[in-house]
């Protein structure tokens, strides 16, 4: 049995080995799934809806344990790793509602009764990267399980460890064994696998547009549904009449967070020409303060990078680049690398690739039109934010972005009452929100004879 050896990023030190799964034992947990999920779809709506409640309280009792898995496998700062645990549980709370909210349709025909039922795919298989090991996983788990599915979840190599934990805590709130299943594994092996098995029948990926991209092909020579999350380089787009100081304030958080490491990180500044230089000067204070170091301060904002061989990519989109100012970072044991400002041109690699690091482009644009071109200038579509005192200029601007969330006059991405996920390139389909849990049910539509 071949294993992985989970490090910390902050020091590089090794935390643990995590057994991989096979395809054979990928393939047992599946058929356990599909034993467990008739008798979980079968549930009163409200016993369904206590059990996740109960999940959701369980985690809400772990938060601190799960935070500190978090810090150790993927070097998130412990505020965020607080935040992301919570996260969980919230998004466990708000799908508990589903299962009774569920509703079909009862439609006029004549000679009989028509009925529509959301019936749920059976087992679902759910791809997660290493990001955001614990809140991604929850945005497909918490919904598909409200609908009556089994899930089987397949972490990150790199980050397995909180999906293990939560695996466990399914089955300490009394979810019956099979209904929830992590399995640690090998993307081509574990992963692939949820995409070639019959008794698969819906997958959800979250990942690279590149592995997303073989998912969907794969999924589409079996005509199974698939839900992609995927790559971004989205625009902060800086107007010259916005509010430049809370703007220039908000920069750090918007691309930083997460060590950059984050689908909707604003990886490209978009600032309009006349305002270009003073806005700099806002920005550069801001990064010199952006708190980087141990993840396990309270006050820090950023930790490492996952890896040394992401630390070493992002090295590469820097190298040759014209550094405008760089943060500081940690010297040393450990991934790091220095929140990095850089002054791009059209069509440069580092304006136009998802670096997936704390590195942000910036490019001046002249007016209304020519931003909304530029920010279109790129095959992502998943975030970005636009700041400006002009309502209407932030409506006609929401409106042009080809992007599946945008905030005006904020950084916010992610709130879970609201859909959320990519257009072009970055994906395929929405998460969380109100409809997310009828995204794990099929429609059936049923006639009633009435002689
Ligand atoms: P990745 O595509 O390398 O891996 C993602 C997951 O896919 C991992 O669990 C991996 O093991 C698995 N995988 C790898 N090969 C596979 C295969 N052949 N078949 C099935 N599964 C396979 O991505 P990553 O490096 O882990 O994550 C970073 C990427 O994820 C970035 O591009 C980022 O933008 C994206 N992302 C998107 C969102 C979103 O919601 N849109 C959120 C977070 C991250």
């Amino acid at each position: 049995m071949s294993a992985f050896t989970v490090l910390n990023p902050a020091t590089g030190a090794a935390v643990r080995d995590v057994a991989l799964a096979s395809v054979e034992e990928t393939d047992a947990a599946v058929a356990r799934a599909v034993r467990a999920q008739r008798a979980w779809a079968e549930l009163a709506p409200v016993a369904r809806a206590d059990a996740l409640r109960n999940f959701a309280r369980v985690v809400e009792d772990h938060v601190e344990e799960l935070a500190q898995l978090e810090v150790l496998e993927a070097g998130h700062p412990i505020s965020s790793a607080w935040w992301e645990a919570s996260h969980v549980a919230q998004v466990l709370n708000y799908y508990a509602g589903a299962p009774e909210r569920l509703v079909g349709s009862q439609i006029p025909v004549a000679g009989g009764l028509d009925v529509t039922y959301h019936e749920p795919y059976g087992v679902v298989g759910i791809i997660v990267p290493w990001n955001f090991p614990m809140t991604i996983a929850a945005w497909g788990f918490a919904p598909a399980l409200a609908a009556g599915n089994a899930v089987v979840l397949k972490p990150a190599e790199m980050t397995p460890l909180t999906a293990m934990r939560l695996g466990d805590l399914a089955l300490e709130a009394g979810l019956p064994d099979g209904v929830f299943t992590v399995i640690p594994g090998a993307g081509p092996v574990v992963g692939e696998r949820f995409v070639t098995h019959p008794d698969v029948r819906k997958v959800v990926f979250t990942g690279s547009t590149r592995v997303g991209t073989e998912v969907a092909a794969g999924c589409a020579g079996q005509l199974k549904p698939v839900t992609l999350e995927l790559g971004g380089k989205s625009a902060n787009i800086v107007f010259a009449d916005a509010d430049l100081e809370a703007a220039a304030a908000a920069v750090p958080g918007s691309v930083f967070d997460n060590a950059g490491q984050d689908c909707c990180a604003r990886s490209r500044l978009l600032v309009e020409r006349s305002v270009f230089d003073r806005f700099l000067e806002l920005v550069e204070p801001a990064v010199a303060a952006w708190r980087v170091g141990d993840p396990n301060d309270e006050s820090t904002e950023m930790g490492p990078l996952i890896s040394a061989g992401q630390r070493d990519r992002v090295a590469s989109y820097v190298e040759g680049a014209n550094v405008a100012f760089r943060g500081s970072a940690p010297e040393g044991e450990g991934f790091w690398f220095a929140p990095t400002v850089v002054l791009a041109g059209r069509g440069d690699r580092i304006a136009t690739e998802e670096v997936f690091g704390p590195v942000v482009a910036v490019l001046p644009f002249d007016d209304e039109v020519d931003a909304i071109a530029l920010a279109n200038d790129t095959v992502y579509g998943l975030a970005g934010s636009i700041w400006t005192r002009d309502l209407g200029r932030g409506i006609r601007v929401s409106r042009g972005v080809q992007s599946g969330v945008l905030s005006v006059n904020s950084h916010s991405s992610v709130r879970y009452t609201t859909p959320f996920g990519g257009m072009k390139a970055s994906g395929l389909g929405r998460e969380l929100g109100p409809d997310a849990a009828e995204h794990f049910t099929q429609t059936k539509n049923v006639f009633y004879a009435t002689s």
